[in-house]
């Protein structure tokens, strides 16, 4: 079997959630340029709104960095008025995206089943997937970090994606935007604990799949982070909104 978690190539991604306008296409060129003095040691994804994502794709020839889109519906095309399905997004110029974002789950009601639909439709259009996991501050008192989590794997992950367009990220839903993290060795355990789920699932390939841990990571704590083991990147919200911050995350990464 290949060794663990740390001798993945990092992927560190950015979230803009509903943040962006047109104007904010400086951002984006400001990261391109810091990545060019300094190219990254990890895959770089920006997740911007949809309606950014072709004006991103037009500034990003020649850099490493690739896009995604945040969510997409489980479906190809159809009438889904306001969705967005994962073909458009490749087709925009998306390489990922994101699915079971606890905002997601939150706002829009979404179960398990759903985010595995969507995961699926993701794969069937080509489409690297990143699902989301995590705990409420209820669970997480309660003791059921680990039970939350691991049916939330079982759940939402497809069956038939390779390694290489699958990743996982832990985001305990309590850490989200609100500047608290877990202990590192909560982190830790549960990265430990969501590493054996997938190799008793799928083995080899379960050693390959890339988790990333997600939640008020900002350049300041970032390089701890990063460094546990089974960590393998880090899905990033708030602090992938400006371009210096994101970038020093990126450097934070392990050589
Ligand atoms: C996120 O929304 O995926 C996230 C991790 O947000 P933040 O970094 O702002 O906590």
């Amino acid at each position: 079997m290949a060794r663990r978690g740390t001798t993945l190539k990092p992927f560190i991604a950015g979230n803009w959630k509903m943040n962006g306008r047109v104007k904010d296409v400086a951002e984006l060129v400001r990261l391109i340029g810091y990545l060019k003095r300094d190219k990254p040691r990890c895959d770089v994804l920006v997740c911007p709104p949809s309606t950014l994502i072709h004006a991103f794709r037009v500034r990003l020839k020649g850099s490493p960095l690739q896009l995604g889109g945040q969510d997409c519906h489980g479906e190809a095309n159809g009438a889904h008025t306001g969705d967005i399905s994962a073909a458009m997004l490749k087709d925009a110029g998306a390489k990922w995206v994101i699915v079971g974002h606890s905002e997601r789950r939150r706002d829009h009601g979404e179960s398990d089943a759903v985010i595995h639909e969507k995961a699926r439709a993701a794969l069937a259009a080509g489409l690297g997937v990143i699902v989301c996991i995590g705990e409420t501050e209820a669970e997480r008192d309660a003791g059921k970090t680990l039970s939350v989590v691991g049916a939330q794997l079982a759940g939402s992950l497809p069956e038939e994606a390779p390694a290489r367009r699958l990743v996982v990220a832990y985001e305990p839903v309590w850490a989200i935007g609100t500047g608290r993290t877990p202990s590192l060795a909560d982190i830790g355990e549960v990265h430990r604990f969501l590493r054996r789920r997938l190799e008793i699932a799928r083995g080899d390939e379960g050693t390959k799949v890339r988790l990333l841990y997600g939640g008020s990571v900002k350049p300041s704590n970032a390089r701890e982070i990063l460094a546990v083991p089974d960590v393998d990147g880090s899905l990033v919200g708030g602090a992938s909104l400006k371009a210096r911050d994101f970038y020093d995350i990126i450097r934070a990464c392990p050589k």
